[in-house]
């Protein structure tokens, strides 16, 4: 079976502990391949390859810099097919998920920062009669990139693209049950020149090669996406170090449709909203509110329509839902089912792990999932599920429904439909989230800083914000 390596110092290497873990394929259930089980000793190899590599790599010009970021970003796109297997066989997605969002999505990330980082400019304040500041902006250094299972090479280029564009060299670790595209991605790496040490990637156990990354004195910043709990305790073990920290974390993000809104394009969108990727976006709408006035024509068609989802193993073309991630996951969420029925749901569609036959008897397919009928504040709608399960809750006023959007200890995006324009703009200033999405869903501009507040994060990525996170400014003053 197949054994996969680090990428260290510009050549992949077996980790130095010679163990490996299973990695599992989620439409099948079954073993099939092996990954390495890093630990702190492969993080100290990366660390002096990144050390070694950081004078070359931070001296080098923008443009030069943007050149080999470009060449990976074509790089993958050369390999398209290759990535979005693999992406799809480690994930469980639709292989025409994995083609029409998570590889194209790299490819952007790859381009835009590559291309951004030629346009990063830096203030400089002018005081009257006195002086002139200016301000630098240098990289960090060593930085590590931690990312999560759900978008795995979306996510995993989304922090590598922009701190390496900045120049900095990279410690990365993409998540341990989806390891397969970030292996893939030294390969090309390697084809585009990027110098030897600059880019790291090793595999293995979040507590163990991840905390081992955090913990590490000569990594500068940690840029992290992935669960609230995660999130909590690599503040407590980086912020002591005055580390610099991005954290995007959790969701229960509200979907609020009011009666006014053009009906057909919500329901298009809403369907995607609840379940692509099989709900485990982070962006997915979980708790959908609809005003009373069409809160029935919206059960009946929105049930109907899910009821007719097909899930299927992810290769076929008309699958709409592939596999969950793995089948802790899929216990995670069918938990949440029973919990919502004990706190008194009801359950319209769905509720159940959905059995398919041959080679994928044992993958981890679960029923689009539509319940009504709990109270707002119940853990059913206070808790991320992170799976194919919304719910529904009708409401009658904006402030009844803003109450029950902000409940949620989290507060990273919503989507409102309405076609009132000042009502939009209202209540998109009182939602408590760092996106807010009107009569759309998903619409991203690369540019937009992008992130949570409350629970689900600390700190923006994309554009700028990425750019001024993986830089340290330094301000000097010249006296006339
Ligand atoms: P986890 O928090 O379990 O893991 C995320 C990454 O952190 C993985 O690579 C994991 O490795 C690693 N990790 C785990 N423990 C540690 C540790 N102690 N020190 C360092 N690294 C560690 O999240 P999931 O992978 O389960 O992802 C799902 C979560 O991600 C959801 O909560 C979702 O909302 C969130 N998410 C947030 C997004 C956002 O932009 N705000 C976007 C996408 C997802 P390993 O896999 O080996 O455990």
């Amino acid at each position: 079976m197949e054994k996969l390596s680090n990428f260290i110092d510009g050549t992949y290497c077996p980790p130095v502990s010679g163990s490996y873990i299973d990695n599992y394929e989620p439409a099948t259930g079954k073993v099939y391949c092996h990954i390495p089980d890093s630990d702190d000793k492969d993080v100290e190899q990366a660390v002096k390859a990144a050390e070694t590599a950081f004078p070359v790599w931070s001296a080098m010009s923008a443009e030069k810099r943007g050149e080999i970021l470009v060449k990976l970003s074509e790089g993958i796109r050369s390999r398209m097919d290759e990535f979005v297997a693999a992406e799809s066989r480690d994930n469980g997605k639709p292989i025409s998920l994995a083609a029409s969002v998570d590889i194209p999505r790299a490819i952007s990330n790859f381009h835009f920062f590559a291309t951004a980082i030629e346009h990063f400019a830096s203030e400089s304040h002018y005081m009257e009669g006195l002086g002139v500041n200016y301000t630098v902006r240098k990289p960090l250094g060593i930085v590590g990139c931690i990312s999560p299972w759900n978008l795995p090479l979306y996510l995993f280029s989304w922090k590598i693209a922009p701190a390496l564009a900045a120049g900095n060299c990279v410690i990365a670790k993409p998540s341990e049950i989806t390891p397969y595209t970030a292996y893939l991605l030294g390969k090309v790496a390697q084809e585009a020149g990027l110098p030897a040490g600059v880019l790291n990637i090793l595999h293995g156990l979040g507590g163990k090669v991840g905390d081992a990354i955090v913990k590490h004195p000569k990594i500068k910043a940690i840029s992290f996406t992935g669960g609230t709990k995660t999130g909590e305790y690599i503040a407590r073990t980086a912020a002591p170090m005055f580390k610099k920290l991005s954290l995007e974390l959790g969701g229960k993000n509200p979907n609020i449709i009011f009666a006014d809104c053009d009906f057909d394009e919500m329901i298009k969108t809403t369907i995607r909203s609840s379940f692509a990727n099989q709900g485990q976006i982070c962006l997915c709408g979980s708790r959908i509110f609809v005003e009373r006035a069409i809160y029935d024509k919206f059960k009946t068609v929105f049930v109907e329509k899910i009821a007719k989802s097909k899930v299927s193993n992810p290769e076929d073309p008309e699958a709409n839902l592939g596999a969950v991630v793995s089948k802790p996951h899929m216990e995670k969420v069918l938990s949440y089912v029973e919990l919502a029925k004990e706190e008194g749901g009801t359950i319209l569609t769905g509720g159940e792990r959905v059995l398919l036959e041959g080679d994928y008897s044992e993958g981890y397919y679960i029923r689009p999932t539509v319940i009504e009928g709990l109270a707002y504040d119940c853990r059913t709608n206070q808790e991320e599920i992170f799976g194919p399960v919304v719910t529904i809750t009708p409401f009658d006023t904006e402030e009844e429904v803003l109450m029950m959007a902000n409940s949620t200890m989290y507060g990273l995006a919503a989507t409102l439909w309405t076609s009132d324009l000042q009502r939009a703009h209202r209540m998109a200033d009182k939602i408590q989230s760092g996106i807010v999405w009107i009569n759309s869903w998903l619409v991203r501009d690369l540019r937009t800083p992008f992130g949570g507040v409350k629970a689900s994060g600390v700190g923006r990525e994309g554009g700028w914000e990425a750019l001024r996170f993986f830089t340290e400014p330094k301000n000097v003053f010249v006296k006339y």
